[in-house]
């Protein structure tokens, strides 16, 4: 194999449109493959009487109408949940425990609506582990940020329809001339536009209307714990994170706060944390670079030691300083009612707000980081 460690991952749309034709088709299958006892030897939940063979179940239906969409979401829902990203109930699952929890989630409504010959089309087609690995996400360490093959197939169509329009079946050595001479050549004029800033590409103009999209809504400050948002590492645990396509949600955009929009020229996607970067530089570099100075604090001799100690004070004094200065002129300006003035300075409290939102859902959190990445700067060093 030339990559060993890719990822073959269905397109979404296809499986989609596989799913929702199989779950309309009315006509019961003659033969049914579904294997109850390896199953149930899988996972000791599933019935083995739960199967199209049992003749209780003769007269059931393939699928009636009323079930299909929410088996669709359902579905959607195990597709893109993932290791890195937390989960309301337990923080950040396991691949494991997240195949196992979707199993047991499709079987119970399966069960529960008696519809054995869905179930037996899921396990055998969809969820089983051979099957498992080749459409969800969480069977993969890192994620991949295309959920298309639209790059391939934009591809073949510019060659089709604008280079070889004129040719059905074109001889090898024609289509050869015109990949080397024309195509080539046309997309490199296109990438250099690109790189140099002349054309936005699609998905950035995508990704800046969904952001000014989101930013209009308020979300509820109670939901920020409740969903382990992080924007160091941009993560959020709510379900519109889940399926977006650019992973960004209310409660990213909103601790973000107000931004330029040549943020929209710059950021890059990312397959681990932090999902979006934001800025040009490394987005941990600062972190590091105060990490070093902390290890190296701690074995030089007791007077740096001591010299560093006052140092800590001072910046203690200084932070509470501008604090309490901040505070006075807030309760002054809350008199005079000056509604204007707060209005104008609300951003400047953006990074304190964030900070606060993130030292609270870190004390609430119920499993301890286990490494510095699953910390962010606000919470690193918190005692
Ligand atoms: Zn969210």
């Amino acid at each position: 194999m030339i990559w060993p460690n890719s990822k073959i991952q269905l397109y979404h749309w296809h499986l989609r449109r596989a799913v929702e034709t199989k779950l309309k088709d009315t006509h019961l299958p003659k033969r049914d493959n579904y294997e109850p006892m390896a199953a149930n030897h899988k996972f000791p939940f599933i019935d083995i009487e739960f199967n199209p063979s049992n003749t209780i179940y003769k007269s059931t239906k393939f699928c009636p109408k009323e079930f299909r969409s929410h088996i669709w979401n359902l579905m959607n829902k195990h597709l893109h949940q993932h290791p890195l990203i937390p989960d309301i109930s337990q923080q950040n699952l396991t691949a494991d425990i997240i195949r196992k929890q979707a199993v047991l989630e499709m079987y119970t409504f399966c069960k529960e609506n008696s519809l054995v010959w869905v179930w037996s089309y899921m396990w055998r087609e969809w969820y089983s582990k051979d099957r498992w690995v080749l459409w969800a996400r969480s069977a993969f360490n890192t994620l991949s940020i295309l959920k298309t093959t639209m790059f391939v197939e934009g591809h073949w169509k510019v060659l089709k329809r604008d280079f070889l329009y004129k040719f059905f079946r074109p001889r090898l050595d024609l289509l050869v001339y015109i990949l080397l001479e024309k195509l080539i050549p046309h997309q490199q004029r296109k990438f250099e536009q690109q790189l140099s800033g002349r054309e936005m590409l699609d998905w950035r103009k995508s990704i800046k209307s969904e952001w000014k999209k989101l930013s209009q809504k308020q979300p509820e400050i109670n939901n920020f714990s409740k969903y382990c948002t992080s924007i160091e590492n941009w993560v959020c645990g709510c379900p519109y994170y889940l399926t977006n396509r650019f992973m960004l949600c209310k409660h990213l955009v909103n601790l973000k706060g107000p931004v330029d929009p040549s943020l929209f020229k710059i950021l890059k996607r990312n397959n681990q944390y932090p999902f979006l970067i934001l800025d040009r530089s490394p987005m941990h570099a600062p972190v590091h670079k105060r990490n070093n100075t902390y290890s190296e604090n701690n074995t030089h001799s007791d007077r740096n030691t001591n010299r560093n100690e006052t140092s800590n004070t001072d910046i203690f004094e200084n932070l509470i300083d501008i604090t309490q200065q901040t505070l006075n002129l807030l309760e002054e300006q809350k008199q005079s009612r000056n509604v204007l003035w707060a209005q104008g300075v609300e951003r400047n409290f953006n990074q304190i707000k964030t900070m606060v939102n993130e030292i609270n859902q870190y004390k609430h959190r119920r499993t301890m980081p286990r490494t510095w990445k699953d910390h962010t700067h606000n919470t690193r060093f918190l005692k």
